[in-house]
């Protein structure tokens, strides 16, 4: 399996790292990366910041789980790849971002660091929240206060445009997760804080920082 993470997604969030990622040009297609199977975090794993950081920021965001194998897939025909939603964190390390895109280097060694794909265990089938993957809440708490409120109303591009965008260059397979970007709010984790992700009042992600 591959994970596919989006990045730029919500306006206010590229708003505030825009000196980092730089703005999406109007109408360009959405930016996405990988990170490799050996980056999953799961069953609710602390995670390690690692040595060769200094910075690593929480990234919460709505996770969909890819169900058949699709290659350049319609945008109207999208929404018949997925049927379940989840919630992950996307750990980046900002310092070596930011030295990635101020030398043109790819982000591989902010992104796909082992354990820096933390995913939720269950994932929530798609008819149990009201069936419209353009109209979920989902929240992320640090040590109790909530620091990212996320409405997928408010995505740049929503999901069904990011599954026929990646999928015109790569198949996508069963069991393939997509991580649809970041709201506003990101920030340093330190050793000690506690973070819960929820999605429509559910808790469904627990990550201690170690
Ligand atoms: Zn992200």
């Amino acid at each position: 399996m591959k994970i596919i993470c989006i990045g730029r997604n919500y306006a206010a969030h590229a708003e505030e790292l825009h000196r980092t990622t730089g703005l999406p040009a109007e109408g360009a297609e959405p930016l996405w990366f990988l990170k490799p199977d050996t980056a999953l975090l799961r069953n609710h794993d602390p995670f390690y910041i690692p040595v060769f950081t200094d910075e690593v920021h929480y990234e919460c965001e709505l996770v969909v789980r890819i169900n058949r194998v699709g290659k350049a897939i319609s945008e109207r025909f999208a929404h018949r790849y997925y049927d379940e939603v989840g919630l992950g964190i996307d750990f980046t390390a900002r310092d070596l971002q930011r030295q990635a895109i101020a030398g043109g280097l790819p982000w591989e060694r902010a992104k796909a660091f082992d354990r820096s794909a933390a995913v939720a265990p269950t994932f929530i089938p798609l008819a149990e929240l009201g069936g419209d993957v353009r109209n979920l809440r989902f929240e992320l708490a640090v040590n109790g206060e909530v620091r990212q409120q996320g409405d997928t109303s408010q995505m740049l591009a929503p999901v069904d445009r990011l599954i026929a965008v990646v999928s015109r260059y790569m198949t996508l397979r069963m069991g393939d997760l997509l991580f649809t970007g970041t709201p506003a709010g990101t920030g340093p984790v330190r050793p000690g804080d506690s973070l819960r992700a929820t999605l429509e009042g559910r808790e469904l992600l627990r990550c201690d920082i170690r």
